[in-house]
């Protein structure tokens, strides 16, 4: 019991209009009210953005957010606003009245802005803004420094934005002001690197586990030529997934054009989706995916932002990801009623290849690419125990209940067991 409990709870339930927390949020929210800087690390969907938006409603001051995508801020702010919280945004392209509005309010005592969003580069190359922090920080109203994907600022994240590099200012900066880390990339390795980059050596990491424990993963091998595998896919729409709506990630436009069209052809319905559709066309495929009238989207990793469907029962990769944190999000978007769905992945050597030309560019993604291949090729070993390992967490040894390709056949080599049985058996 602190003294912000009964406030945090009325907030809870009046504002955000909650039942109860899930789990590790309370504990993010009392960590970060108690004026201890936090690191939150919970997977994507889990709920992070509730730690920092209550805390700004119960403490005085305002909340500095700075997160990397615009779009991102765009919805946040949105969904802040309908529920009657003042929020607002600041990016560097935001029309000059809007900005100096945001920059007035850092200056204004009475402002009554809880939430500030802004973009890194805001931070890193705006003096004006940060002169105006300052001012705010001078006075006692700047709250808290929340800063959403902090995994970043580390080049061993899968996801590195060079304006990240920046915000190590902030602590020194701003003393006394709590920062408050998110993400959902749990290797120690990036979090140690966040905790030095950002100079916050003695935070606390608070994270929620990644067990998925209604999820069902598999691996299937797969053919080398397109037809064959469009016969696989064809199948499992047709017999194992019959009544079910899901995803099929490819890794190209290409791909997911062939792939939809083939299927479409074999008599199933699904749609296309992918970054060079207008976006009018994207939100019909969207919706009519979410009305049932597609039993699959074919999608590149476009298809991601704002899928808010609970039942979806089957993420099935044509390729793999290109990280176990990229595939992990993909696939974890089955399921999230919590009933039973599959998340099927079909493997072969050469994707490998054709995956590491794409991600090269970047430092330790091919480590990272290393990490879904053994995901893959290891075929004596509980695939969740292989994934509570990549993030540095023990699921117990008995966890699986036998929701894994491996546990099902324990004697057997799992990759050698033919789609017929895979669609038999359920
Ligand atoms: P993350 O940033 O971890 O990916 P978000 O903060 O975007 O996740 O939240 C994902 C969804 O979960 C949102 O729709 C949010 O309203 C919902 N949510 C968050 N906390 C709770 C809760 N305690 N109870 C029910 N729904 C919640
Ligand atoms: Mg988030
Ligand atoms: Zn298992």
């Amino acid at each position: 019991e602190y003294e912000w409990s009964k406030d945090v709870k009325r907030t809870l339930e009046n504002v955000f209009k909650l039942k109860s927390f899930r789990p590790q949020q309370l504990s993010a929210i009392n960590s970060t009210l108690s004026g201890q800087h936090t690191i939150v690390v919970m997977p994507t969907g889990a709920g992070k953005s509730l730690c920092y938006q209550l805390p700004a409603l119960v403490q005085p001051g305002i909340t500095i957010v700075i997160s990397p995508l615009v779009s991102l801020m765009e919805d946040q702010v949105r969904s802040l606003t309908n529920k009657n919280i003042l929020a607002k945004l600041m990016t560097s392209t935001s029309p000059k009245e809007e900005t100096q509005a945001a920059l007035n309010l850092l200056k204004d005592k009475d402002t009554p802005i809880k939430l500030l969003y802004v973009t890194p580069e805001r931070l890193a190359k705006s003096k004006r803004f940060m002169a105006n922090l300052q001012k705010c920080h001078a006075e006692g109203r700047l709250q808290r420094i929340a800063i959403d994907e902090v995994h970043c600022c580390s080049q061993w994240g899968h996801d590195f934005r060079p304006d990240y590099k920046f915000l190590g200012i902030l602590s020194n900066m701003f003393p006394n002001v709590p920062i408050l880390g998110l993400t959902a990339t749990a290797t120690s390795h990036v979090l140690t690197d966040v905790q030095k980059i950002l100079n916050i050596p003695g935070c606390l990491v608070i994270k929620s586990t990644f067990n998925r424990p209604n999820l069902f993963y598999k691996i299937v091998e797969k053919p080398t030529s397109q037809e064959d595998c469009l016969n696989i896919l064809e199948k499992l729409l047709k017999y194992r997934y019959k009544e079910s709506t899901g995803i099929i990630y490819t890794n190209s436009i290409k791909d997911s054009e062939e792939i939809s069209g083939g299927l479409r052809k074999r008599g199933l319905k699904v749609g296309c989706y992918h970054a060079n559709m207008e976006a009018d066309a994207r939100s019909k495929v969207h919706m009519k995916w979410h009305e049932k009238q597609y039993q699959a989207i074919v999608a590149t990793v476009a298809f991601g932002m704002g899928i808010d469907k609970p039942d979806v029962r089957f993420v099935i990769h044509h390729t793999i990801s290109k990280s176990m944190e990229n595939y992990y999000q993909e696939s974890g978007r089955a399921g999230r009623d919590g009933l039973r769905a599959e998340c099927v992945t079909l493997y072969r050597m050469q994707d490998v290849f054709k995956v590491s030309t794409m991600v090269f560019s970047s430092v330790g993604s091919l480590d990272h690419l290393y990490g879904m291949v053994k995901y893959c090729i290891t075929g004596n070993m509980c695939r969740r125990k292989l994934i509570a390992e990549h993030f540095n967490e023990d699921w117990g040894s008995d966890d699986c209940n036998k929701m894994c390709d491996v546990c099902c056949n324990p004697n057997s080599n799992t990759r050698e067991i033919t789609l017929e049985a895979h669609c038999r058996t359920l």
